[in-house]
């Protein structure tokens, strides 16, 4: 599960590391449609799914994060 925690130093790279009304899907390197599309690929090999499984939950939270923002304000 290392290479989720990786994908956390992206929001950390970020000021403030953590904004509520900031979308991150799109916002952080490893947060964008390619590299999601890339943690997608990763489900195919048995070693790398649950890794996978972990960046994909990632970015689904954070993709909440912008789905409730809609509906903000
Ligand atoms: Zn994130």
């Amino acid at each position: 599960m290392t290479a989720t925690m990786l994908v956390d130093l992206d929001h950390l790279r970020a000021n403030p590391v953590y904004d509520a009304g900031r979308c991150s899907i799109g916002f952080h390197p490893l947060h964008q449609y390619p590299a999601i599309a890339a943690y997608g690929i990763l489900l195919i090999w048995p070693r790398l799914r649950l890794v996978a499984i972990g960046l994909l939950t990632h970015m689904a939270l954070d993709g909440l994060d912008c789905f409730w923002m809609q509906y903000d304000t």
